[in-house]
């Protein structure tokens, strides 16, 4: 599917917007999620532009799927959460607000109380801080 150029993570992908990136193979990309909920949230997403897993290639979701394991591991390592959700919103009634295919790698914290639908973009990183965690986690990669 081809790139979409109003999307977001799209532009990541050609490299117009900036990321800190994690990991990257020809299929795939992983970057720290801007606004994380806690500390070492990150994205795995495909580089091809699909909407949602109603769209998205079985080749796509496969390639995402094994990137989302290997960085789900380094993250597990790098922040030591008391848990770690894999979770992938489609369409706003699920609380999507991009809309390219992503996996979220979502460290957790007993009683963090998370909803799927969070309020996206409610805390912005701090810079400093998410670069930090990114280079911890891709030491563990
Ligand atoms: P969702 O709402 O499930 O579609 O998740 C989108 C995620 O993308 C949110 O957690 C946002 O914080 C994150 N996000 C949006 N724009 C960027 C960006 N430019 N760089 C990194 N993460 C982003
Ligand atoms: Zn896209």
């Amino acid at each position: 599917m081809a790139n979409n150029p109003n999307c977001i993570f799209c532009k990541i992908v050609s490299g117009e917007v900036p990321c800190l990136k994690l990991f990257e193979d020809a299929q795939t990309l992983a970057f720290m999620d801007i606004s994380p909920v806690h500390d070492g949230h990150c994205l795995a997403i495909p580089k091809q532009h699909y909407p949602t897993v109603f769209t998205i290639s079985p080749r796509a979701i496969a390639a995402v799927a094994q990137t989302t394991a290997k960085v789900a591991k380094a993250v597990e390592q790098a922040v030591k959460p008391d848990g770690l959700s894999i979770m992938q919103a489609n369409g706003p009634g699920a609380g999507q607000s991009v809309g390219h295919f992503h996996f979220h790698i979502l460290p957790r914290r007993i009683d963090d109380q998370l909803l799927f639908n969070w309020e996206r973009y409610q805390t912005p990183g701090e810079r400093v801080r998410l670069t930090e965690l990114a280079e911890r986690i891709r030491s563990f990669l």
